[in-house]
């Protein structure tokens, strides 16, 4: 029996074809990997970036927000520095100055003045120096097969052992890299992949980096959506000893209010279902549920579907017998609903706003490859469009959706209001103790300040739970230091 098994694991091993790792040894080559190990280099990117998972528009129409990305190496030294400026809708900037030497690395956010332990490359390194994609497939993947040539590109099939992979192309005469596609997995706008394709590629110091670089994100809800990044500036000047320090004032990111996954009780029937990724990392995700006489209504569905499903178990334990009837969904973004299907895998309606519905309805009916729980048993979703505010009520709870938009995060936007409670549970408005204020909190403050609700407990999707006091001075003087 055993040695069956043995034979069985052995025969499915994957392999690495000599001929495969033949055109990866001729590609480093045509790169100038051994001119690259002593470069000394600037390389300065800029363009946009298009997200239809983060866009201000539903479906279609995504708008792009300007990127650049800056990488400087010397290699002699063992010395790489990146800074990265991205955004997405309603002010949220993502701005990252890395470096790394042989015996440190960081990452640190401009933003919120935090920074991070870098265990790997500094990001971006291998978009401005293509043959380090190259060194990492060939040290890292368990498998490297050659495909049959197909539109003037020679193919490698790679693989790794958790089941990622993809094809690396190369000009079948020039041998450069042309470009990667990855597998495709399943996300919540049906299976998706990457596709980044390299420019014509210029040399600097003997060693090729593109002069353009085009990032595809492909899924089956969405098609075809291109970013797209242009060489602008490129010199061999290596970083300097003020790059490759740590920032003045750097502070290490304090998530230490973060409870690991739990449910925290917030009055009677009411709970705060908490870090339900128990991440240590910056961005924490915290989903509200509110029982009523015999079901009960959640807000939020991030992740995926998995998370869904771990999640509707615990409330089975914390509201026995009350199936969850209804999901709020506070807006579009991709983070927010990964998880959706599960919820109408397990027959709730789905609380949206108008512009939302037609983009749930149709992720309902994109199933995955690896089938959910939703594409085996498949049904439509029934999603109750929000327009201005929406009621639901028993004699055990009341709670008040209310649409705050327009908000420059995204058009409409739903928070969850409940009145007994005086506690008022919203996505990406307010980020407390994980990202600072900024247009898309205040333009909901300001609506919050007209509405006069009152609110004793302000809690988010994303960050801690704020009391009476903090939400005062929120609501009065907009202002809350980000931790
Ligand atoms: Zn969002």
């Amino acid at each position: 029996m055993f040695l069956t098994l043995a034979l069985a694991l052995n025969a499915a091993e994957p392999v690495k074809q000599p001929e495969a790792l033949a055109l990866i040894e001729a590609a480093q080559r045509a790169h100038g990997a051994d001119a690259a190990k002593t470069l000394k280099a600037r390389i300065v990117f800029e363009g946009s970036s298009i997200d239809p998972g983060q866009s201000l528009a539903v479906a279609g129409g995504f708008e792009p927000y300007p990127r650049r990305l800056s990488i400087t190496v010397d290699n002699s030294a063992n010395a790489s520095v990146s800074d990265l400026d991205a955004a997405i809708a309603g002010d949220f900037r993502f701005q990252t100055h890395a470096a790394k030497t042989a015996d440190k690395g960081f990452a640190y956010d401009r933003r919120t003045g935090t920074a991070e332990d870098l265990p790997g490359a500094v990001p971006g390194l291998e978009m401005a120096l293509p043959h380090e994609t190259l060194a990492r497939v060939a040290r890292t993947a368990a498998s490297l097969q050659l495909l049959p040539e197909k539109d003037e590109h020679v193919r490698i099939a790679y693989a790794y052992p958790n089941g990622r992979g993809g094809e690396l192309l190369f000009d079948a005469r020039t041998k450069l890299l042309a470009g990667y596609d990855t597998k495709p997995s399943p996300s919540v706008h049906g299976d998706r992949y990457a596709s980044v394709r390299f420019g014509p590629y210029r040399r600097i110091g003997g060693v090729a980096v593109p002069s353009g670089v085009e990032e595809r994100q492909v899924s089956v809800l969405f098609g075809t959506v291109a970013s797209r990044l242009a060489l602008k500036h490129v010199d061999e000047q290596g970083p300097s000893t003020t790059e490759l320090a740590l920032p003045a004032g750097a502070q290490k990111g304090d998530y230490s209010w973060r409870p690991p996954f739990s449910a925290k009780p917030l009055g009677d029937n009411v709970w705060l279902l908490q870090n339900v990724t128990d991440t240590k990392a910056q961005w924490s995700y915290n989903v509200l549920a509110v029982a009523f006489a015999d079901h009960v209504l959640v807000a939020e569905a991030p992740i995926d579907t998995a998370t869904s499903e771990k999640l509707i178990g615990e409330i089975a334990k914390l509201a026995p017998g009350k199936p969850v009837r209804y999901l709020v969904q506070s807006h579009h973004h991709q983070d927010h609903l990964g998880g959706i299907r599960g919820y109408v895998a397990a027959g709730a309606t789905i609380v949206a706003s108008a512009e939302a519905k037609p983009l749930i309805e149709r992720i309902a009916q994109t199933h995955p490859s690896t089938p959910d729980t939703l594409a085996r048993a498949p049904r439509p979703a029934n999603v109750l469009a929000v327009q201005g505010s929406r009621v639901f009520e028993d004699a055990t709870n009341r709670v008040e959706v209310y649409d705050v938009g327009p908000n420059p995060h995204a058009r409409q936007m739903l928070v969850v209001y409940l009145p007994k409670q005086k506690l008022l549970y919203q996505a990406d408005l307010v980020n407390a103790g994980e990202y600072p204020l900024n247009d898309t909190s205040r333009s909901f403050l300001a609506w919050l300040k007209v509405r006069k609700l009152p609110v004793e407990t302000m809690m988010g999707l994303h960050g801690r739970v704020l009391d009476q006091a903090e939400v005062a001075d929120l609501v009065g003087e907009e202002r809350l230091a980000a931790r």
